[in-house]
């Protein structure tokens, strides 16, 4: 069965494939004085580093972008909750899966996001796919980015909602297409940044656009929440208040270091979800441990912000060393840095980007190529987090001057 389609995938150089860590731990340095009064310790490497096949990889292919999936407090506040809650929850949220977990979650995660209120989600992809459906009706147009993360677009196919796509960012576009139409209501989402270029909406325009045309605004915080904003969103990023119109979703599975994902909204909003929303009434509650871990890392955000600025140093170190070696950044304002290769390896653009992606494996990096169908242009997208050290990035900025030199050691 689908050995034909696979094969076919395979020739064209798109075949995806899983790849999956080893455990990864390295030893604690310690002063000269503890050396050898104390057994070795080991501490987790926060996603820097990674082990596949026994290989060590700088890793620049994680969404851990303040390194919390390894932190100590969050662990531990894990680990607590299990020896409270037990591990699985038992049932959905709307029957008895919740805890009182869950409620001082959402409190922490209106307070954050400056809303009335707020729920919690199983993960992004659950969010999208049931929240679009659940707040839109066949009297409803749906204006959707082009760019859109792939979950924003599943939701739309699921909505009896009519849907509009506008081009990417292109806020000229939008105004026209909503002239044109007449619909009872109107909603326009939008990734606040978007997933393969690492650029960020025009956050501002989209506001008054929506404002003037009677529009919801509903934004996928999902690389915006811990990076942008002091680590509270693209809203604050732009200065933009919270208003009953704008709903915000948000994941806890990349700069959180945990699992799930959230939508800030209003009371009535997040009341109409509670009842409507099929992701949230029809599967099982995350797990207590899963809850914990969220509020403490939301915790350590609100209330340290060298985390965020860590990881905006680094991403300003590696955005300007690959504009000092002259490669094509897209248009990257984010941790998000793709890196549209030059044709060095092969005519062909896919081959070419495997080629590239390779040639950095081959030297430990880890950087994924993505192609087609995901993007149009075939790129290798670099995620800079804050527990990179500079040593890294400039172990990755020497490896691609090689590359672009033509070195002949790195080839091997
Ligand atoms: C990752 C991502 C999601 C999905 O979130 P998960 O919690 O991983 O399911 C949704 N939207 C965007 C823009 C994302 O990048």
């Amino acid at each position: 069965m689908f050995s034909d389609e696979i094969e076919i995938l395979k020739k064209k150089g798109l075949l995806r494939v899983i790849r999956d860590r080893n455990a990864y731990l390295k030893p604690i340095e310690k002063s000269e004085v503890l050396k050898n009064s104390l057994p070795v310790d080991f501490e987790l490497y926060g996603s820097s580093h990674i082990l596949i096949e026994g290989c060590e990889y700088i890793n620049f292919s994680s969404n851990d972008y303040l390194g919390l999936s390894s932190n100590r407090l969050i662990m531990d506040a894990a680990k607590q909750a299990i020896d409270i809650y037990g591990f699985g929850s038992g049932a959905s949220r709307l029957l008895s899966g919740g805890t009182d977990l869950n409620l001082k979650l959402e409190n922490i995660i209106a307070q954050f996001k400056g809303t009335e209120s707020a729920i919690v989600f199983n993960s992004g992809y659950t969010a999208n796919t049931s929240v679009i459906p659940a707040i839109t009706d066949e009297d409803t147009v749906i204006f959707s980015d082009e760019l859109n993360h792939a979950s924003i677009v599943d939701g739309c196919r699921l909505s009896r909602a009519k849907k509009i796509i506008y081009n990417h960012a292109d806020m000229q576009h939008l105004w026209d297409l909503m002239k044109k139409d007449n619909s009872r209501r109107k909603i326009v989402i939008t990734d606040t940044v978007f997933s393969m270029d690492g650029d960020i909406a025009p956050l501002r325009e989209l506001y008054d656009i929506c404002l003037q045309n009677d529009a919801i605004l509903y934004i996928d915080d999902a690389h915006g929440t811990g990076v942008l904003g002091n680590g509270r969103g693209a809203l604050p990023h732009f200065g933009i208040s919270p208003t009953p119109w704008i709903i915000q979703m948000g994941t806890l599975s990349k700069a959180l270091g945990s699992f799930g994902a959230f939508v800030a909204a209003g009371k009535e909003t997040i009341q109409w979800l509670i009842n409507k929303t099929r992701g949230l009434i029809f599967s099982t509650a995350l797990p207590a441990c899963v809850i914990a871990a969220s509020i403490k890392a939301i915790e350590i955000i609100r209330d340290d912000s060298t985390l965020t600025k860590t990881l905006w140093d680094n991403r300003e170190r590696l955005f300007r060393g690959l504009g000092e070696l002259g490669f094509d950044t897209s248009k990257s304002r984010t941790p998000i840095i793709p890196l549209i290769p030059p044709p060095l390896f092969a005519e062909d653009a896919i081959e070419n980007t495997n080629i590239f992606s390779e040639i950095l494996k081959r030297n430990h990096i880890y950087a994924p190529a993505i192609r087609p169908p995901t993007v149009k242009i075939p790129r290798i997208r670099f995620s800079v987090i804050a527990s990179h050290t500079a040593q890294d990035i400039d172990i990755l900025l020497n490896i691609l001057r090689d590359m672009r030199n033509g070195t002949d050691h790195i080839m091997k």
